[in-house]
């Protein structure tokens, strides 16, 4: 779908919102409308016009990616010129903010430069993130996009085996990851590499430190890649060294866990019921206490969005959306595993993009 498609849809949403106009500021929500890729740039949206403002470091960037919308280079801030503008358009009584990306000061600054007339009332916050609802469901492109980069995910992960032996510092097994992941046409990293062995495996986030890779023990990596634009995200967890007992119990735990979180999805599924197939299993198996986090959470532009995978979660799968699947367990002083993978919904239930193998790998 082009950007132009997306912008009749966000028209959609605004008149059934009530909202003559919108200001969007978020950088990923004015590239998903747009196209346009600067860090700099706001975008108003009417009815029928759509204008983005940019500063003189993007001109030739922004004719270049921008299409969908008119583009203006502005001196001063970028968002006040688009609200001057939302001002100006003829019959414009009001404009809409995402108050979730807007701080108090730029709130201030906005109303400020308004004419008098308009300072109270005229900007007013939208009931829900509009433009990033739109963005929770993708189109093909967008889903061709995030199958390669989730590939990408999984071939690196094959990379990185080999690396993984004791005394190898966490620090160094990132590194490696992130230099291959480069080669292998990444933009860049979707978030800092997680890569937690021993111990510091029961950190859900134990971003990679100077600590040495155990003589035995689970090492989980976390990680994901930038491809386009769009974020891929996976968790393995392997052992170092010949596991015991209780320890390929606890994995297959989570690997069950995680089986039955991923079949349960489909369009019309809730996410509190995709939460709870996984969390069901673990309660089962006496370890609902140590599953201390949703099981997982929407991906695309960016790395964690709408929806969220976690109990009370009402919101229903559509097909379309990319969610992350990644129960995990947290036994203090003792390990952590985690296993994530990250899945398209479809009608019928959804597309694993991420097909590493999951079976206990003992290295
Ligand atoms: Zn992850
Ligand atoms: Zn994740």
């Amino acid at each position: 779908m082009d950007h132009l498609h997306r912008i009749a849809a966000l028209r959609h949403k605004l008149a059934r919102a009530g909202f003559p106009g919108l200001l969007v500021t978020h950088p990923p929500d004015i590239r998903y409308l747009s196209g346009f890729t600067g860090s700099s740039a706001a975008l108003g949206v009417t009815r029928r016009r759509a204008r983005l403002f940019t500063d003189g470091r993007y001109t030739a960037q922004a004719a270049e990616e921008v299409q969908a919308a008119q583009v203006q280079i502005v001196t001063g801030p970028p968002a006040v010129a688009a609200v001057q503008w939302l001002a100006a358009q003829p019959g414009a009584a009001m404009a809409g903010f995402d108050a979730a990306r807007t701080t108090v000061a730029e709130l201030i600054r906005w109303k400020r430069e308004l004419p008098s007339s308009l300072r109270r009332s005229f900007l007013s916050p939208t009931p829900a993130a509009l433009v990033e609802s739109l963005r929770m469901v993708k189109d093909e492109d967008e889903l061709r996009v995030m199958k390669e980069a989730a590939l990408v995910g999984c071939r690196l992960f094959e990379r990185i085996l080999p690396v993984l032996r004791p005394g190898v510092r966490e620090m160094e097994v990132a590194a490696e990851l992130e230099h291959q992941a480069r080669l292998l046409g990444a933009e860049g990293m979707s978030f800092d590499t997680i890569v937690a062995s021993g111990i510091r495996s029961t950190l859900p986030h134990g971003r990679a430190s100077a600590a040495p890779l155990p003589r035995r023990g689970f090492v989980t990596l976390d990680f994901g890649i930038i491809l386009k634009g769009y974020c891929s995200d996976m968790t393995r967890t392997v052992f170092l060294g010949a596991p015991r007992h209780g320890e390929r119990d606890a994995y297959h735990a989570v690997l069950e866990a995680q089986q039955a979180a991923v079949s349960s999805v489909a369009a019309g599924v809730s996410c509190a019921a995709v939460d709870e197939a996984a969390r069901s299993v673990l309660r089962g198996k006496g370890f609902g206490e140590a599953f201390s986090h949703s099981t997982g959470h929407g991906v695309g532009l960016e790395i964690h969005e709408p929806p969220r995978v976690g109990a009370g979660q009402k919101t229903r799968l559509e097909a379309g959306m990319v969610v992350t699947i990644e129960p995990g367990i947290y036994l203090p002083r003792e390990f952590g595993i985690r296993i994530e993978d990250m899945v398209a919904v479809t009608t019928a239930g959804c597309e694993v993009l991420t097909p590493a193998p999951k079976a206990l790998i003992e290295l």
